[in-house]
């Protein structure tokens, strides 16, 4: 591995089979790096956290190192309605899968070759081939979910139908700081139920119906704002009475 020569330490790399040419500029970087690192004989061995100026290395610094010198996989305000509890647990991970792109979509089942292309039709149109954005945003019934959000809360914008781009547009239309993570759990539990309703189509012989699907999405985003911001007085019965007198508030 090497040895000590006039006091300082010489790296001696041995391999047990002759090199591919495909991989000599790998050992050309490798010695680069390590010809950096001597050992010292004077020194003993030890280990030191850089990042926090001594020997203690707390897991919260370790944390924010990592992210500082990671990229964002989603943008900022995005990750804020999926992972800070504005919505349930149990959806956060479909919310951040589709916000990826990464739900298991027809089209995607096609290209890994687990269906055949005619059984990917998107089930809630049974009209195009399933993607992710499609049954998500630009389904008719889907965008018809989402029109009729707006139109609940009186709110009017110009959406997109690419997931992320679609999230980040929604998340821009309440300028109001104060009903923000209430606008953001809106936009969790539509993506949330379009995909539960989605696989209730296909798996279970669902109901198809949109108006039964977007009334029952009304009363669960009541049940998820009562459950995840904890406004008060808020029954099954009269959920959706209340949700809209908040209107007022927006
Ligand atoms: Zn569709």
């Amino acid at each position: 591995m090497g040895d000590w020569q006039e006091g300082s330490w010489t790296w001696h790399l041995i391999w047990r089979r002759a090199l591919y040419d495909w991989e000599i500029e790998d050992i050309s970087n490798l010695k680069g790096h390590i010809e950096q690192k001597k050992p010292s004989r004077d020194l003993e061995d030890g280990v030191v956290w850089r990042h926090t100026g001594n020997l203690s290395y707390p897991v919260k610094s370790i944390t924010a190192t990592l992210c500082e010198q990671s990229t964002p996989t989603l943008p900022k305000a995005i990750s804020y309605v999926v992972w800070q509890k504005f919505i349930p647990p149990r959806a956060q991970l479909y919310v951040w899968l589709a916000n990826l792109e990464k739900l298991n979509t027809g089209d995607f089942l096609v290209e890994k070759g687990i269906i055949e292309a005619q059984r990917a039709l998107c089930p809630l149109c049974n009209l195009q081939t399933e993607s992710n954005s499609h049954v998500l945003f630009s389904c008719t019934i889907s965008w018809r979910v989402w029109m009729n959000m707006l139109e609940w809360w009186g709110i009017s914008g110009a959406l997109q139908n690419q997931c992320r781009r679609f999230c980040l547009e929604w998340l821009g239309l309440v300028k109001n700081r104060k009903y923000r993570k209430l606008w953001g759990l809106i936009q969790g539990c539509v993506i949330w139920s379009l995909w539960y309703q989605r696989n209730k189509i296909k798996f279970e012989n669902g109901d198809p119906n949109a108006n039964n699907f977007i009334y029952s999405l009304k009363i669960r985003i009541g049940i998820w704002a009562k459950e995840m911001m904890g406004f008060p007085g808020w029954s099954s019965d009269d959920v959706t009475y209340n949700i809209n007198s908040l209107l007022f508030l927006m």
